[in-house]
């Protein structure tokens, strides 16, 4: 019995949501390739996934009914290696959306120079009301279910939307459980807690990569980051730690945070821990002493030198963008920021740094963790955070120059050089042809 929303069809187009996020990641695609010496069949290729896997997984309920929950796995493109890519738990997740993200992660470890290709796997399923031993037995029975594809050298995945390190805990343990040990599965996946071979540094990896984009933006704009503001909307993972290593390590000042429920501002800056244990007490940003009550809308269209949407997609939008008052923003989302608005933003000098570069950090930090395993060798911190930055700045570089020569968008010229390196994969195994 399935209480979920039902399978979608392998070819089909996602009907429950009103724009099909994987017909986004072909325009997108499609788009990009205009400015690129790329051929037809290449493009064809990469418009498409290399292999999808739909499974059906029985998990025993607390109750004493078995429920059988429906499970993706897309691996999109492995021209340049092992397929990389987080794993959601979702009521609402579609075949679409993770076609898409995995298309997304295909660019992500493209653009940052990683030896890997993209993929995406995700559960239909509602964590929130689920038992631990009941999300155990589900997220081992993913694992049962996708081994055939899985391994530290074919496909690795991490966490993502609802999933965490103790889920990744269990599925490393479940895959090592299935090998007999005979093989070393620490390298199957990443995102796994330090004592199994967790990495230093993943847990604000993808905060600290964006903030060091925004460095480097800002160096090209000439601004000195000190005593200058920042808009972050979102305060989850992504959000807070934006917040807390913009002030203490950047010295700007957080004027403004927000969560769903609303936002706050306060022109003396935030402290960003202190805001934490108010959501934390509270459940939201909202009403923190001293500071005025602002909604999302508000906070987006402040006067800032930096605006950092942290959270969801689609919300700066051609409705919005021309109200957005700053000089950088800085996309720690994924998707914050429509094609429409996109034009709009850059007619008024706005800097872009595009979400699959801006957050690249998390899956950088996760390339980091797998060379560890799969080295048994472990970094410090320090190590961590200086082959992130090193990482980070090239790859804004990479990006910022192709944009200037050829005179196009930031996103566009994330793709050109992304894409570029996938094709350039494909051409020397002899995929597609010139
Ligand atoms: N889920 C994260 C992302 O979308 C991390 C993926 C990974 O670490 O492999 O970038």
């Amino acid at each position: 019995m399935i209480n979920y929303p039902s399978i979608i069809p392998l070819s089909g187009r996602c009907k429950r949501l009103s724009v099909d996020p994987f017909e986004i990641a072909v325009k997108q695609l499609e788009r990009a390739v205009q400015f690129m010496d790329i051929s037809d069949e290449a493009v064809e290729f990469l418009k498409r996934p290399q292999r999808i896997l739909e499974v059906t997984i029985p998990v025993l309920m607390d109750d004493g009914t078995v429920k059988t929950f429906v499970g993706f796995r897309v691996q999109y493109n492995w021209a340049r290696g092992p397929t990389k890519g987080g794993i959601r738990y979702h009521p609402e997740e579609t075949l679409s959306t993770v076609k898409a993200l995995a298309a997304w992660m295909t660019w992500k470890t493209a653009v940052m120079d990683l030896p890997y290709g993209g993929a995406k796997g995700g559960i239909i399923c509602n964590p929130k009301i689920m038992s631990e031993r009941e999300l155990e037995n589900l997220s081992r029975g993913y694992v049962r279910a996708i081994y055939d594809i899985l391994n530290p050298y074919i496909d690795i995945p991490a966490p993502d939307v609802y999933t965490n390190p103790k889920i990744m805990a269990w599925m490393m343990d479940e895959y090592e459980t299935i090998v007999r040990r005979k093989t070393p599965a620490f390298g199957v996946i990443t995102g796994k807690p330090l004592s199994i071979g967790g990495s230093l540094g993943r847990n604000d990896a993808t905060a600290r990569g964006a903030a060091f984009t925004v460095r480097e933006a800002a160096k090209t704009l000439k601004m000195d980051l000190k005593g200058r503001t920042i808009a972050v909307q979102g305060y989850g993972n992504a959000g807070y730690f934006m917040a807390k290593i913009m002030s203490e390590e950047y010295g700007m000042k957080v004027v403004a945070v927000s969560d769903s429920k609303g936002g706050i501002y306060f022109d003396e800056g935030l402290n960003a821990d202190k805001v934490l244990e108010w959501k934390m007490e509270h459940g939201s940003v909202k009403d923190f002493p001293s500071a005025t009550n602002i909604s999302n809308e508000e906070l987006l269209k402040l006067e800032v030198d930096v605006l950092a949407p942290s959270a969801i997609e689609n919300v700066i939008t051609k409705n919005n963008a021309d109200d957005v008052n700053t000089k950088i923003v800085a996309e720690v989302a994924n998707g914050p920021v429509t094609p429409e608005a996109d034009d709009i933003l850059r007619e008024k000098n706005i800097l872009q740094i595009p979400d699959f570069l801006c957050n690249a950090g998390g899956v950088t930090v996760s390339y980091f963790e797998w060379v560890q395993n799969i080295n048994g060798y472990y970094w410090t911190l320090d190590e961590v955070h200086k082959k992130l930055d090193a990482k980070m700045t090239k790859s804004f570089y990479d990006v910022y120059k192709v944009s200037n020569d050829k005179n196009i968008h930031m996103r566009d010229a994330a793709y050109v050089v992304a894409v570029q390196r996938v094709y350039q994969a494909m051409l020397d195994r002899g995929w597609v042809k010139k």
